[in-house]
């Protein structure tokens, strides 16, 4: 029996798990070797690949396996076997080549326990085709999948990654071929789990030491560089040494460069860095830059269930490769679909974003609060105050607290290149569609973000106003411009004088963005009482009982039992406790039954029992799909739960 299970702490598909084989247990991600060897490397086998063939052989699937049985050790993996070049014979041969993987492994049951089958996967596969197949091979046991990259980030290690997405999720994914060491964060990163090292020990041969931008070949007429590795210091002169010694040092070393390489992967992925990280090498590598935006744009929906809906570190948004991560396009998206402002907003002001976030503790957003608050104050609630960011878009001030927009740093210049202009001004046009057409639009920008207004321009029905077009936005005359046109529009806003809504406005702005359109109205009725202060922490009572609370430090509501009940008919972030009674704080992912898909790992979710009764509330820790597809694992923290289930 295999079994594959993960921690907490997603940070897009990248995981850190378990693998467990028969007694065995290997931590991932985890270097594995072809070669066995005495660097406590985990070791697998290779069938139809022996000591003499260069590559596994075709001839191998289609008769009778007549390996040695030697090859096989109670704790090892096998590698199915494959064949040559799998592309050049057809498109077809993915699915053929796991066709005779299957008929293999169910022919020779006596010898070869599936449990401990890796099964190939030809970069040439039909991903549409795959998933009978993984049925059948889910079925007899096997949990790992093997894909095969060239390493330099061509078309096939593109295919690659796009056929892993569709690997269920309880498997592990396992990267072979040419992994140099700086492709292992990105490979952790799009959801591999272990890496073959194959390459350390070939690159020795070649006498060659594996660095962390290059290689270095080791030759007698050039001075070694220096690497204070253990393997390397031991011996100060390289060029010294015999043939295999030599090898025996640049094994070691270059072993240890792999080992660096995936301490740093796991290290960031725990810190919600590691997306950050592979971002910042596509400034030095043009290939990997082209390969991030392909997959980031194909393969979004695989990349977005992983990507936590929280972070702890401020996220650096350097360049165009943030364009489409999968948190900034998933908040353009929540705001087109989730952010209804109220019926009350009679004007529309567009303001500049500011470096410090959240934007009203900035000394700008302080100025021109000071002068909203100034004019038309008492009917300030009746402005829909919008920022206009890169590569965000726009927010809406009720949502200036909530992930990532009060989480995010950009060089603040003003200079935004044309891609980015586009970006808002298309956010900005589908905002506006949002209200009536008797709404004025006062719009306080200049530089680049007068780009973007006056590229939306044409597409956007109201009329607008511009403040000060000429100058910095900040300057003393242009707030008198504000001030000035807010002071002509006091009739338009002040309609009667009802009480200020801000504090509605905003909770409800933030419950609709985080668990959906409705929400708000379900959350904060009208009869609800609201309690605090709009930047720190704001309570809802309902009938006298506490039924949320935002927390701006975090930028999220937490809900209390009653708050999951009045947000459960919303039926979303959701998830069914297969137990009786809830045990514990948290819920592991054998005691989930179902789960909303939509459940994204950092989600407030609603824990029901199997008659659909409120039963707890918590924070899930992976997605809703994975916490039905996983026997094992942490699925839910949970805030809190009823005493007695029945
Ligand atoms: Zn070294």
């Amino acid at each position: 029996m295999t079994t594959f299970w993960i921690d907490r702490g997603h940070d897009g598909p990248a995981r850190t798990g378990h693998l467990r084989i028969g007694d065995s247990e290997i931590r991932t991600p985890s270097l594995i070797s072809p070669l066995e060897t005495e660097h406590g490397i985990t070791y697998y086998g290779s069938l139809g690949h022996d000591e003499t063939a260069a590559k596994p052989s075709f001839i191998a699937l289609s008769r009778r396996w007549e390996q040695p049985r030697s090859l096989l050790h109670d704790e090892n993996l096998i590698l199915l076997p494959s064949m040559i070049s799998g592309g050049i014979l057809s498109a077809s041969v993915g699915s053929i080549l796991l066709s005779k993987q299957l008929e293999f492994l169910k022919d020779n049951s006596d010898t070869l326990n599936p449990t401990r089958a890796i099964v190939r996967i030809d970069s040439f596969t039909d991903p549409d085709s795959i998933a009978s197949y993984l049925d059948s091979f889910g079925s007899l046991g096997v949990r790992i999948a093997a894909f095969a990259f060239d390493g330099v980030l061509a078309p096939s290690d593109y295919r690659n990654v796009i056929l892993r997405s569709q690997l269920p999720r309880n498997w592990a994914a396992l990267a072979l071929g040419r992994i140099e060491p700086p492709l292992v964060a990105p490979l952790h990163y799009f959801g591999f789990d272990l890496f073959d090292i194959g390459r350390a020990f070939e690159a020795a041969a070649q006498r060659k030491r594996l660095m962390f931008l290059d290689t270095e070949r080791i030759t007698p007429d050039v001075a070694p560089r220096y690497c204070s590795c253990s393997a390397c210091s031991a011996h100060p002169s390289l060029l010294g040494l015999a043939f295999d010694s030599l090898q025996d040092t640049l094994i070691q070393h270059n072993i240890g460069v792999y080992r660096m390489a995936l301490s740093e992967s796991v290290q960031l992925q725990q810190e919600n860095r590691l997306r950050w990280k592979i971002e910042s090498t596509t400034h030095s590598s043009p290939a990997m830059a082209s390969f991030m935006r392909k997959i980031d744009r194909a393969a979004y929906s695989y990349l977005e269930e992983y990507t936590p809906n929280n972070c702890r570190h401020t996220m650096v948004l350097i360049g165009p490769e943030s364009y489409h991560a999968p948190t900034i396009r998933r908040f353009r998206e929540n705001i087109v679909e989730r952010f209804s402002p109220p019926t009350h907003k009679q004007l529309v002001l567009l303001l500049p974003c500011s470096a410090r976030k959240p934007y009203s503790s900035s000394k700008s957003h302080r100025r021109f609060i000071r002068t909203i608050e100034s004019t038309i104050g008492s009917v300030r609630h009746r402005v829909a105050e919008t920022i206009l960011t890169s590569p965000l878009g726009v927010i809406p001030r009720e949502l200036e607290r909530v992930f990532p927009a009060a989480h995010y740093d950009i060089p603040v210049t003003g200079d935004w290149d044309s891609e980015e202009i586009e970006i808002a001004a298309t956010a900005l046009e589908h905002h506006m569609n949002k209200f009536g057409d008797d709404v004025v639009i006062v719009a306080h920008v200049n530089g680049g973000y007068l780009d973007i207004v006056r590229s939306a321009e044409d597409r956007i029905r109201q009329s607008i106003i511009y403040t000060s077009p000429e100058q910095p936005v900040t300057r003393r005359e242009s707030l008198a411009a504000l001030a000035d046109v807010l002071l002509d529009m006091t009739e338009i806003l002040a309609i009667d004088d009802e009480k200020r809504t801000e504090l509605d406005d905003h909770l409800r702005a933030i419950a609709d963005f985080q668990f959906g359109l409705g929400a708000g109205q379900l959350l904060i009725p009208d009869e609800a009482r609201l309690g605090g202060k709009l930047y720190h922490t704001v309570t809802c009572r309902v009938n006298k009982e506490q039924v949320c609370a935002f927390v701006a430090s975090i930028g999220s509501i937490s809900l209390t039992l009653a708050g999951g009940q009045l947000l459960a008919p919303l039926n979303r972030y959701w998830v069914r406790f297969a137990g009786r009674e809830l045990k514990g704080s948290s819920i592991f992912a054998v005691g989930i039954e179902d789960a909303d898909p939509g459940v994204r790992p950092g989600d407030e979710v609603i824990v029901l029992s199997q008659d659909d009764v409120v039963v707890g509330v918590g924070r899930s820790e992976m997605s809703g799909q994975e916490m039905c597809e996983f026997e094992k694992g942490h699925a839910v923290s949970l805030r809190h739960k009823s005493e007695v289930n029945k």
